[in-house]
């Protein structure tokens, strides 16, 4: 070990690695950028050693040492991001993929792979998460229960626990100690999509599993469609293992996008997480609101009800971007009854608290009077059509 790796080494603060992890190497080599590899393939005259380096990742699912063989093995620019990410959320590694969904399928792959196809889930959930589990589209079987009736709802073929905390779209917040403490030995999957490593580390709560739409506040510019899983080394071999047996690999590109959006997520994530908490007070004490979801970790996320209806709201945005998705750097407002959860049948929806009249918004970077004042006349319109209730007749947008 020279110098330069006991700085390495040393213990930094979450502001410190956003910036520089995954980038460590690069002043050694006389580079501040971080250069992106789109090779497909490695050329190698050593076809032993590529022998030796696929047996070795076939047995352990292990990062390959020396230099690499093939795009869905591994990518070095993408392997920044990755050692990046685990060093924000505290884990051993991180695999990443091609979106939230390939890392959320991946990690029932390699649990069903070991015949351990039951699942237990708290709902709500993103809407796909929970669609791709009722529907059992990768074989798995889901019991759906509330936090408290996590020990009660697993059995021995249980592989897996599923939360989402702060939850997609209702923002209910679920106690990560107390439910890793009843999973037991069953592994704990928290979704931090909307908390982020700035404001919530589930690993050291005892979640095994933290998993990410890295589509959202990681890459933060609305521009790239990415997933990935932060564990201990072991359960990332068999990620590996899956992700190279089933593709839904991370571009490279992607990959150092979202390595370049790492360096700005602890600024971006508490900027607007103060403008969000100014909205969710000014929509609380507006009359035209019915209730406002706002979780006590804070966050960029407001979800609201209103109690005209909520359709009248997304036609009237103008500065805010009416669009699913979320954690960019501009505001997006959308009706998940509507899009996020459409997927979910709707008595199920209804059940997990994502009412009809919800709207789901994602605060971005913009001053936050603009953003109110752009709020309160999509709400005046709203107001008109009070009464109407959230599925009855509404004007069509004017053109602008
Ligand atoms: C968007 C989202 C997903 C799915 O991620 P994709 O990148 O769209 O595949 C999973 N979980 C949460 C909480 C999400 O918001």
């Amino acid at each position: 070990m020279d110098a330069h790796d006991d700085v390495r080494t040393a213990p930094r603060a979450l502001a410190t690695e956003a910036v520089h992890a995954g980038r460590d190497d690069l002043a050694r080599q006389g580079l501040h950028a971080p250069p992106i590899d789109l090779s497909t393939t490695y050329p190698s005259y050593d076809s032993r050693g590529e022998a030796a380096r696929i047996d070795a990742f076939a047995a352990t699912g292990a990062e390959p040492d020396g230099p690499p063989v093939y795009g869905r093995l591994g990518n070095p620019t993408v392997a920044r991001f990755e050692t990046a990410l685990a060093r924000l959320e505290g884990t051993e590694a991180a695999v990443a993929f091609a979106s939230g969904m390939a890392a959320l399928s991946a990690v029932l792959l390699v649990r069903g792979s070991m015949g351990l196809r039951h699942v237990v889930a708290v709902r709500p959930l993103y809407g796909c998460s929970d669609h791709l589990l009722t529907a059992g589209l990768l074989g798995s079987e889901v019991t759906w229960t509330d936090p408290a009736g996590v020990a009660d709802a697993l059995r021995p073929d249980t592989g897996l626990v599923l939360v989402e905390s702060p939850a997609n779209p209702t923002l209910a917040e679920v106690d990560l100690r107390a439910v890793a403490h009843a999973c037991g030995s069953v592994p704990l999957l928290v979704d931090n999509t909307f908390a982020t490593p700035v404001l919530q580390r589930p690993a050291e709560q005892g979640a095994r599993l933290v998993l990410h739409s890295a589509t959202k506040y990681l890459g933060g510019h609305g521009d790239v469609l990415a997933g990935v899983v932060a564990c201990d080394e072991e359960f990332a071999g068999r990620l590996r293992q899956v992700r190279f047996a089933t593709g839904g690999v991370l571009h490279p590109l992607a990959g150092y996008l979202l390595l370049r959006g790492l360096s700005t997520l602890p600024v971006r994530v508490r900027a607007a997480s103060a403008t969000a908490a100014e909205l969710a007070r000014r929509l609380t004490a507006d009359p035209r609101v019915a209730r406002v979801h706002y979780p006590r970790i804070g966050g960029a996320m407001v979800a609201f009800e209103v109690h005209g209806d909520p359709h009248e709201v997304i036609a009237g945005v103008r500065l805010i971007t009416p669009a699913v998705s979320l954690g960019s750097v501009d505001t997006l407002i959308q009706h998940p009854a509507s899009i996020s959860h459409r997927i979910v049948d709707a008595e199920d929806r209804r059940g997990a608290g994502v009412g009809d009249r919800l709207l789901r918004m994602s605060v971005g970077l913009e001053d936050v009077d603009d953003l109110w004042s752009d709020l309160d006349q999509a709400l005046k319109r709203c107001e008109t059509g009070a009464g109407n209730g959230a599925t009855g007749h509404r004007a069509p947008a004017p053109a602008h």
